[in-house]
């Protein structure tokens, strides 16, 4: 028998759970594009996406996903030519990185495997080979390791280095989730999107960027009159936001997504995110105790808050996702970028998504549904899984610091 039938939960990392709210917000007739009350509303939406990256910086809106933001800031920043700087983590570095040669833009690599995020001795040799590059590519969270990587310690090489080149960061699936700090990390072009932390449907995305990006950007021979953040950032007219016409839905949306976070105050929204990550992988490391179930980032410091990447012996992360699907109404992530989908080995991976609009209630359902699933399936597992994530939970209402909850359920 299926006991799937009631509310269905997508916990896959992007695009992520919608709140109400945010639903709500976008069920109305068209607005008036030429004046009224959307204008003054993507007015209002500026200073608060700067205040979710902590940057006083720009910020430029696309009408597109996290591909086009991708692109924008490769439009704005480089040329035929170029050449750049990749530090590789997982796959969505390289999807970036591609668009970058499809520019005509020379691109050198280095790779940090699947399950490891950027460690500086690499990138600082990379740059003692050669210190020429016009932007250093990196991905703060990649979506398909779940690799967290030290975006500031990336600066701290370019200066001790005199690298000139433009610090680039994608933020798709950490902002909002994992803390990032543009201004203090020294970040000159970041991109992100609004479908994971932001918590609103799939279709708007963004161009963070500070004064050396713009100057570099005016120097450009020439740049895609669709793509260039300069009028979006300083409109005279209000189409010159989005090139066209606004996204007007979506508008409305993330002003509900951008109060809800303003609402619960940014550091209680990073907590929050700490706080169910440490859940799961109390959980995980049960799980582990007496079977295959693993991690994939091995060092808590280097893991997502906002997705986390799991290991199974091929076919079980397949055969767990169907279960949670068919039987619980449980959508659980793909193993993406881990091995191609034709390789057997496709099917030893998965990952949750736990990103925006997530409590405890949603991630111990989670976590005891996939408990539920491995009993179903027959995958050898430690016991009491859930029961540690409550104590993290637990601990965590009463006020203990981050590192203790794990400790107080797992040693
Ligand atoms: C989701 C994601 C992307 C791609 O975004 P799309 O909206 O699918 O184009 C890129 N980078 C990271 C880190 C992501 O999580």
């Amino acid at each position: 028998m299926s006991l799937r039938h009631g509310r269905s939960y997508l916990a896959i990392p992007g695009p992520s759970v919608m709140p109400d709210a945010v639903l709500q917000a976008m069920h109305r007739p068209s607005p008036n594009i030429y004046a009224g009350d959307l204008i003054d509303l993507t007015d209002s939406l500026i200073p608060d996406l700067l205040h979710v990256a902590q940057s006083t910086g720009k910020v430029a809106i696309y009408v597109g996903n996290g591909h086009a933001a991708w692109e924008a800031a490769l439009a704005n920043i480089v040329q035929e030519g170029d050449r750049v700087l990749l530090l590789a983590t997982g796959r969505f570095g390289h999807l970036w990185a591609d668009m970058a040669e499809r520019l005509g833009v020379d691109v050198d690599r280095v790779e940090y495997g699947k399950r490891s995020p950027i460690e500086v001795d690499q990138f600082r040799d990379a740059l003692k080979n050669r210190n020429d590059y016009k932007a250093i590519l990196t991905v703060h969270v990649d979506t398909a390791t779940s690799a967290k990587s030290d975006i500031s310690a990336v600066r701290a090489v370019m200066d001790e280095m005199g690298s000139d080149a433009l610090l680039c960061a994608d933020c798709i699936a950490s902002l909002g989730c994992d803390e990032f700090r543009f201004d203090d990390w020294g970040v000159d072009v970041m991109v992100s999107a609004c479908q994971k932390g932001l918590m609103t449907p799939a279709g708007i995305s963004f161009v963070y960027f500070n004064d050396k990006a713009a100057k570099v950007r005016e120097g450009q021979r020439r740049v895609s009159a669709y793509w260039d953040w300069q009028p979006r950032v300083d409109p005279q007219m209000y189409y010159q936001y989005f090139c066209g016409t606004a996204p007007t839905h979506h508008l409305y949306g993330l002003r509900a997504a951008l109060d809800m976070i303003k609402n619960e105050g940014l550091p209680s929204v990073f907590d929050r995110h700490a706080v169910l990550a440490r859940a799961i992988w109390a959980a995980a490391q049960v799980w582990g105790q007496e079977g295959p179930l693993e991690l994939n980032i091995a060092k808590a410091e280097h893991r997502s808050h906002a997705v986390t990447g799991l290991r199974l012996t091929p076919p079980d992360a397949t055969t767990l996702r169907n279960w949670t699907e068919e039987n619980a109404g449980l959508i659980l992530g793909i193993g993406l970028g881990m091995a191609e989908p034709d390789d057997p080995a496709w099917h030893g991976f998965f990952r949750m998504g736990h990103m925006g609009h997530v409590n405890p209630s949603m991630i111990l359902g989670l976590l005891g549904t996939v408990d539920a699933g491995l009993k179903a399936i027959g995958v050898p597992h430690g016991e009491g899984a859930v029961s540690a994530a409550t104590h993290v939970i637990a601990a965590a209402t009463t006020g203990a610091p981050l590192d203790d909850q794990i400790k107080s359920c797992c040693g």
